[in-house]
């Protein structure tokens, strides 16, 4: 994390409700005019195949540089967008970049990667959702089997009579899905298998912790071998350290993500040290 998003965020937590409410009014309202003002960019992490090694895709994860505030985090200005409105904007622009980008690398490189794409639940149930996804895609002739869709677990606390649909239109149009943040949210295992999702997302605070506090490594181990059982990709995130990639390895994780390999690259920084470098796995 960066000092001013420490700083940021310690202002946040630690200072008054006043001053809390004062930023969160700031951000919401440099926000309005961030897209306008270019201040949006996207960066993108690689996503490892443990068996071989190779890339396989990228996760599009958004910054902003504000003139007014700096750094912001998107763990920070994520939550306002959504409340604000300003994320269905937002969202739109991620995904026609993010489709831009890595159609970009994909025209010109020997493998395709797949992009993954972090949706908020609040994008998601906007009614025309699924139809403006599926026509970025086609503005941008991109093969929708390489677009990932990441929701986060907690999506599945509002109504699932109103989120499966959508999920299953979504599977239609050939997208595959994510479930982010797996392990911080409320997924009843009884109806895990009957999501019709493909991927699973060790949350991050589990692999900080997993080679230490036993807790953490068996569900770690759990959560692969259930995974496995139902045939979701499993992908560990924030992998920083060679023991943990080792670990994960023995416990056949598929995928990893982290600062161990890669911190989110802009894209011109993606293109230089991967393109053509090696075939992607399957
Ligand atoms: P996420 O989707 O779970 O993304 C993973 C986060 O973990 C990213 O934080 C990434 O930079 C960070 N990370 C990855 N590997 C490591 C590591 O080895 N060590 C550490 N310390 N961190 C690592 P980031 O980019 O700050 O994003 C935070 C969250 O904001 C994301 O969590 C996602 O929920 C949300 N977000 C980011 N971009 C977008 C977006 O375009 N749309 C939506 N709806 N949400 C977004
Ligand atoms: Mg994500
Ligand atoms: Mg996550
Ligand atoms: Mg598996």
């Amino acid at each position: 994390k960066s000092k001013s998003a420490a700083k940021g965020r310690a202002l946040f937590f630690n200072g008054s409700v006043d001053e809390a409410v004062k930023r969160a009014f700031a951000i919401e309202t440099e926000l309005r005019t961030a897209l306008l003002n270019e201040e949006i960019s996207i960066v993108y992490q690689p996503q490892i195949c443990v068996k071989t090694g190779n890339i396989v895709g990228v996760e599009a994860l958004a910054r902003w540089h504000s003139k007014k505030l700096g750094f912001v985090s998107p763990a920070e200005f994520i939550p306002i967008a959504e409340n604000s409105g300003t994320i269905n904007a937002l969202g739109d622009y991620v995904i026609y970049k993010a489709l831009f980008d890595i159609n970009a690398f994909n025209i010109n490189n020997a493998f395709k990667l797949n992009l993954s794409i972090n949706i908020s639940p609040k994008q998601l149930l906007e009614p025309n959702f699924v139809e403006s996804v599926v026509q970025a895609s086609e503005d941008l002739a991109f093969d929708r089997q390489f677009i990932t869709l990441e929701i986060t677990e907690n999506i599945l606390i509002t109504d699932l009579s109103v989120v499966l649909p959508i999920l299953l239109e979504l599977r239609e149009n050939n997208f595959k899905l994510s479930l982010d943040d797996f392990g911080t949210g409320y997924s009843s295992l009884s109806y895990l298998s009957n999501l019709p999702i493909n991927e699973i997302k060790i949350d991050r605070t589990f692999i900080d912790k997993f080679l230490t506090n036993h807790q953490s490594e068996s569900l770690v181990k759990t959560i692969i071998a259930i995974g496995d059982f139902c045939d979701f990709v499993v992908v560990a995130e924030g992998v920083e350290t060679k023991a943990q990639l080792d670990r994960l390895t023995q416990f056949n994780c598929d995928l990893i993500q982290g600062y161990y390999f890669d911190k989110p690259l802009a894209y011109n920084d993606l293109v230089a040290k991967y393109q053509s470098c090696n075939i992607s796995c399957d």
